[in-house]
């Protein structure tokens, strides 16, 4: 698909969409990016991925829907880089959690957002194994130490 191919009849006005979003707290900010790329360049998702957030604010401001049916959208994992380091106060990572709900909303997303659960699962699993390992490890030393 281009960039301009819409997806809709009744498209959506992504900017202000955004800006009035319950999840956006930086007011217009995304109506202020100036695509520097210092999200780009700083965020571990596009570091390990196709995923450019400077892009994705690029394709907002030209109204491209078709971003919705992205499978990158998804690497985000909100680590919030990007929303700090914005020389003009927009939040990538906002912005990617409110095309999330777009994309579900629309009917779009929900097959990613199994997988997305599963890989958060998968991952909270893995910390709270490495955390019982850690904790029974202490809990044997201090049983060690109070038998001296
Ligand atoms: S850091 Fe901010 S201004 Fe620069 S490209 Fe990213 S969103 Fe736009
Ligand atoms: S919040 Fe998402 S877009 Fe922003 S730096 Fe982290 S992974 Fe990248």
């Amino acid at each position: 698909m281009t960039t301009q191919q819409k997806i809709n009849e009744a498209p959506i006005n992504f900017a202000e969409d955004i800006i009035s979003n319950v999840k956006n707290t930086r007011e217009d900010g995304v109506l202020k990016c100036v695509q520097c790329g210092l999200c780009t360049s700083t965020c571990p998702a596009a570091r390990h991925s196709e995923y450019n957030p400077r892009e994705i604010i690029e394709r907002v401001l030209d109204g491209d829907e078709t971003i919705m049916h992205e499978d990158y959208l998804w690497n985000c994992f909100y680590c919030y880089t990007c929303h700090s380091v914005c020389p003009v106060g927009n939040s990538v990572c906002e912005v990617n959690q409110i095309l999330k709900q777009f994309a579900i909303n629309q009917g779009i997303g929900g097959d990613k957002l199994y997988e997305y659960l599963g890989f958060l699962t998968h991952t909270l699993m893995q910390q709270l194994e490495l955390f019982l390992k850690y904790f029974s490890t202490i809990l044997q030393k201090m049983s060690l130490a109070g038998q001296k």
